[in-house]
């Protein structure tokens, strides 16, 4: 059976959430643009503004769609987080205003899968409730798309843990509460389980954040950045800070990594949507040669390519979601990597002809087509660089096929000629 239908209950909390986001929160991306603000808990107006519209949001049933009701959301699945995430992903503040951040969801994620009592009431409450933010340090100066070369050690000394190394591009560390790090705690094991991950609050001593660095889209001339790159000095925890037991740092981090994921391609459908409108609207009001450009067989081929492209991936993305809902867990992995790798490729394709039709003013500051455009290359290397997602594809795709037998393709035609042949032999021999 196959659906692609919204129940009308379900349309009204969509239709409900559109308004919402463009009249009372793309506001606050205007007012308060730089990259930290959503995360800025110090930050006395924004979270005045903020805070009455998590209620209405709360009030409504739609904070933190991302959990399960045994965690305070309402479990509405993957596939209409996806249909809500495409209006959240418009406004840079709505996943704060609507308890979906990340890395806080992620991270939320693996403290409801790994987490013990203790840890879950110690930290995952205060976060799934907005209280708090926190970060994931896993990247590290020299290494990223292979955490087999991450060198950050954590050691046991006597009732204790002690990390030492450096972490690169942990994403609000300077506004985190706790920091969840990868280091490596057995170099000898086989690469997958040398690492474990630790629940460190911000406040121990030997964390020292070395520098923020901002992306060009966060721009730094509003702010200091959000990546922290941070030193760990021999920074001691106790022994119960481990996430998960010794050694399954790896796959705590992948557990956390598909549904940052698949849940940024949702979001990404949604600018591509924002930039979309934004290059027709600009070809029904823009006039050259006494035509709009609306009428002018190039920009329809920019319209129309950009429809299809953003179909496509809608769909893909969509596809996806449905699979997560509806199979085993891990039956998805393939199709999370094929949104990531589409993900890239459509928004830069898409923003590129939106920004190009608004000529001069789309390459300023005055458009959100110029925000867009800076983000394309981060979003082909955050939760992994494109090539790393296309070879995960390859391999799981090539899994399903074996050699061919003998020396020519099992499509070779000679051979299945004379198969055919000889399958139809009494017919053939009837009409020759
Ligand atoms: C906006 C943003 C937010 C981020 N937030 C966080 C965070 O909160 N916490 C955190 O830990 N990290 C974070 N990161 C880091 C992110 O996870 C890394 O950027 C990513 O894993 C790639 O690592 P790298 O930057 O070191 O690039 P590298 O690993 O050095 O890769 C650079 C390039 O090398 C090539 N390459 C790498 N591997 C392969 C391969 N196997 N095959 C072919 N070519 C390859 C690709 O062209 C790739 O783009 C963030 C990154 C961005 C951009």
């Amino acid at each position: 059976m196959w659906e692609f239908s919204t129940e009308p209950e379900f349309q009204a909390k969509l239709d409900w959430m559109t308004r919402f986001v463009v009249e009372e929160v793309e506001p606050l991306d205007l007012l308060f643009p730089a990259g930290g603000d959503p995360y800025d808990k110090g930050n006395a107006a924004s979270r005045a503004i903020l805070k009455p519209l998590q209620d209405k949001v709360k009030a409504q049933g739609l904070w933190a769609c991302h959990l399960g009701p045994e965690l305070g959301g309402p479990g509405y699945g993957q596939l209409k987080l996806a249909l809500m995430n495409e209006i959240l992903g418009r406004s840079y503040w709505a996943p704060t205003v609507f308890g979906t951040a990340a890395p806080d969801t992620g991270n939320a994620e693996i403290l409801a899968m790994f987490g013990t009592a203790e840890q879950r009431a110690r930290y995952l409450e205060p976060l799934l409730d907005g209280d708090i933010v926190s970060a994931f340090s896993m990247t590290e100066p020299q290494a990223g798309a292979d955490p087999k070369e991450f060198v950050c050690r954590a050691w046991h000394d006597g009732d204790s843990w002690v990390i030492d190394g450096e972490k690169w591009f942990t994403s609000n560390a300077r506004f985190a509460e706790f920091l969840i790090v990868m280091a490596v705690t057995d170099p000898d094991a086989a690469p997958h389980q040398r690492m474990s991950m630790f629940i460190v609050p911000a406040d121990t001593p030997g964390i020292e954040i070395q520098r923020n660095v901002a992306t060009m889209a966060e721009r730094d001339d509003l702010d200091e950045g959000i990546h922290g790159y941070i030193r760990y000095r021999e920074v001691r925890v106790p022994a119960d800070a481990i996430l998960g037991g010794p050694g399954q740092g790896f796959a705590v981090a992948q557990a956390r990594l598909g549904g940052g994921r698949v849940h940024h391609a949702m979001r990404t459908v949604g600018q591509c949507r924002r930039a979309f409108d934004m290059m027709c609207e600009r070809a029904l009001s823009r006039r050259t040669q006494g035509q709009r450009l609306a009428d002018k067989q190039a920009v329809q081929t920019f319209i129309a390519d950009s429809w299809i492209e953003l179909q496509q991936y809608r769909l893909l993305v969509l596809n996806t979601a449905w699979v997560i809902d509806t199979q085993p867990h891990g039956a998805a992995r393939t199709q999370i990597a094929m949104c990531k790798v589409a993900m890239a490729k459509v928004y830069h394709d898409i923003v590129q002809r939106a920004l190009h039709l608004h000529g001069s003013l789309g390459t300023t500051h005055e458009t959100p087509l110029a925000g867009m455009w800076m983000s394309v290359p981060a979003l082909a290397l955050a939760d992994g660089p494109t090539e790393v997602h296309r070879t995960t594809i390859a391999k799981q795709l090539l899994k399903q096929y074996s050699p061919a037998e003998g020396l020519f393709p099992s499509e070779h035609i000679p051979p299945k000629l004379a198969a055919a042949q000889e399958r139809y032999a009494h017919v053939l021999k009837e009409f020759a």
